[in-house]
């Protein structure tokens, strides 16, 4: 079987209604994966394309939402995709802005991917886990404080769990994105100024797709990356390397 194959495993994606989770799923599902596509919304229209799928209903708002999903679940790979931003100048920036972003970014990625592994550890399986990073886990950016902070949260986060379970079987990484054209992204595009600003700061000269993100993800979740430990991969246009 191709080392790039996710035939007979059995994934879930958070945040799979749009964007790059949707196309994140549905590369895995293409791979072979059957995936169970969670959000906070329906994601029926994702689980129309994927061969076998699943939705659950899965919101954030509790951070810990996810602590009782996997436990004799049979789950082999989790892509911690959701996420949130919110723009305000730092010396305006509200506490409510900071913790929404820190709670969906960075709280409850680490305790999904606890319970994720306790499930693994406990069946003695091999397992995967692909965290969604950001460029704001290597820069500062600009208006986006409690974004930037969850974002190194999540590149912190993929090294220690790596760390501690790497012997276990058990492998952590993350994709840092580059811009990519989603809801996410949208405010930015709508203003030509800064819109002109990225594009031209792009050495591939244009905005990622969410299709480029996800093909990593196959790669992280496959047995091709079985040596890959605590690593974020940009999938930038080359973005940091200018
Ligand atoms: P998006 O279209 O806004 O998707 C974000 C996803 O997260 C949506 O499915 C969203 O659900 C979900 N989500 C938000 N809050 C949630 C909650 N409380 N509970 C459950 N799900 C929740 O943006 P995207 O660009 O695809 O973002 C996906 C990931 O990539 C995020 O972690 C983002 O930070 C990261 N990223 C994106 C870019 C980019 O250029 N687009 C760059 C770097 C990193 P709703 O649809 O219901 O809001």
């Amino acid at each position: 079987m191709s080392r790039f194959s996710l035939e007979g495993k059995k994934a879930l994606v958070t945040g799979a209604n749009t964007g790059i989770g949707q196309a994140i799923a549905i590369a895995l599902g293409a791979a072979g994966a059957h995936v169970v596509c969670a959000g906070r919304r329906s994601c029926a229209e994702t689980v129309a394309q994927i061969a076998s799928a699943e939705e659950l209903l899965l919101d954030f708002a509790d951070p810990m939402a996810a602590r009782d999903l996997f436990s004799g679940a049979g789950y082999d790979i989790l892509v911690n995709n959701a996420g949130i931003i919110r723009r305000a100048e730092s010396v305006d920036f509200s506490e409510e802005d900071w913790d929404a972003v820190m709670d969906v970014n960075a709280k409850a990625l680490f305790f999904t991917c606890q319970a994720f592994a306790r499930a693994a550890l406990a069946e003695g399986r091999g397992a995967k886990i692909v965290n969604i990073a950001s460029l704001l886990s290597y820069q500062g950016g600009i208006r986006v404080p409690s974004y930037t902070a969850s974002k190194h949260a999540v590149q912190g986060i993929t090294k220690i769990l790596a760390n501690e379970w790497a012997a276990k079987g058990i492998n952590v990484n993350a994709i840092a994105p580059g811009y990519i054209e989603t809801n996410n992204t949208e405010a930015l595009r709508n203003d030509p100024e800064r819109s002109k600003a990225i594009l031209d700061r792009i050495p591939a000269g244009r905005w990622g797709a969410p299709q480029d993100i996800a093909d990593t993800a196959v790669f992280l979740a496959a047995p091709a990356s079985d040596y890959v430990h605590g690593e974020t991969i940009a999938v930038d246009g080359g973005w940091l390397a200018r």
